[in-house]
């Protein structure tokens, strides 16, 4: 196998990972520094991390029995992987997709098993009913929005997914807010749906490394089983609460991101490019008459950072740039344009 890999290059407007380009607010830094005193760090933390549960529970309406956190949203998946994948069982992926289901269901050494989208990147309700009835997947993937298209799933994709399930679905909400709505309030007791969310995106807190699901208590007493004991620090717990205190803040941002990405999308959409509408906080395009690969290199040569996608499944020729400030903004639009103007 090879590993997961996004290239990291030292330039100064990087806009390759679908990170927030705003730092958390100076009240949650003020208040992690007294965290980092007040800890107690000869002991262990809440194995439960019952509090933090609860606090993420009162957000969704749910119970914190409903709620596991873990070490990014990647973590998440990957527990989820360990209690339902591995040896002898099946995982379903719609292409192109997130990467990181197929990786680590291959870890846990379950088969995977690649539906495919349209060629205009859209997913068929009825290649889903094909997978599903076909393979009997133990864990298929919803990305939605989806990583790295951008594109919003309509309702009867996931409907669609439930309706032909013999094991449990997963919908990855990391860009959700960016988008149009939420699985959240569908979780319940008798529907094997689990929904994921990060704090890497909108809540600005990428280096924190916090994920979560909502799920049915029997889904999460099992990843409870799967899980190290004590995966989540103590100061990682506190510092999460209180992060949920500036929440509101944060999602204020939301909006800045999606102004942004229109203003980016319209400007894309002028060039010599192919450019798909995004519900997310990062725009995929393909150049018409320029090799993507010699576009993204003049593109760092101008100090400008972008996600080459273009040797994935279904992909070739695009690229996937991240909304940031305004000022990257412009810099990468202004980058584009010249590598794209170049004969
Ligand atoms: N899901 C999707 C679709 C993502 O794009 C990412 C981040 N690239 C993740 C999950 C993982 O996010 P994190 O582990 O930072 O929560």
């Amino acid at each position: 196998m090879s590993g997961y890999h996004s290239a990291q290059v030292d330039v100064p407007v990087r806009l390759n990972t679908n990170e927030s380009p705003f730092p958390p607010p100076d009240g949650w830094l003020d208040a992690v520094a007294d965290i980092a005193r007040s800890i107690k760090w000869n002991r262990y933390p809440d194995r439960a991390a019952i509090e933090l549960r609860e606090t993420i529970a009162g957000r969704h309406g749910v119970s914190s029995a409903n709620i596991f956190v873990a070490n990014g949203s990647n973590e998440v998946i990957q527990t989820i992987l360990l209690a339902y994948g591995g040896a002898g069982r099946c995982v379903a992926t719609f292409e192109p997709t997130y990467q990181m289901y197929s990786q680590i269901a291959r870890v846990t050494g379950a088969d995977v098993v690649q539906g495919e989208r349209r060629a205009d990147l859209s997913l068929d309700p009825m290649e889903i009913e094909r997978v599903l009835t076909r393979h009997k997947p133990s864990v298929s993937f919803l990305c939605n929005p989806n990583n790295p298209t951008g594109l919003i799933e309509p309702r009867a994709n996931l409907e669609a997914m439930l309706k032909h399930a013999t094991g449990i679905v997963v919908v990855d909400e990391a860009y959700a807010e960016f988008s149009e709505w939420s699985a959240i309030d569908m979780v319940s007791e008798d529907l094997p749906l689990a929904v994921t969310r990060t704090f890497s995106k909108t809540l600005s807190m990428a280096a924190l490394r916090v994920g979560y699901v909502v799920a049915p208590k029997q889904m999460i007493s099992d990843l409870e089983i799967a899980v190290l004991p004590y995966h989540l620090d103590s100061f990682k717990q506190s510092a999460t609460i209180a992060a949920l205190g500036f929440v509101s803040e944060m999602e204020q941002r939301v909006d800045t991101i999606k102004s942004e990405r229109s203003r980016i999308f319209a400007a894309i959409s002028e060039m010599d490019c192919e450019v798909w509408t995004s519900g997310s906080n990062f725009i995929l395009f393909r150049p018409r008459s320029s090799l993507a690969s010699v576009v993204w290199q003049r593109m760092v040569d101008s100090g400008v950072l972008v996600r080459d996608c273009s040797t994935w499944p279904l992909l070739s020729g695009c690229l996937r740039v991240t909304v940031g400030t305004s000022d990257e903004n412009t810099a990468f639009l202004g980058a584009l344009s010249a590598a794209l103007s170049v004969k």
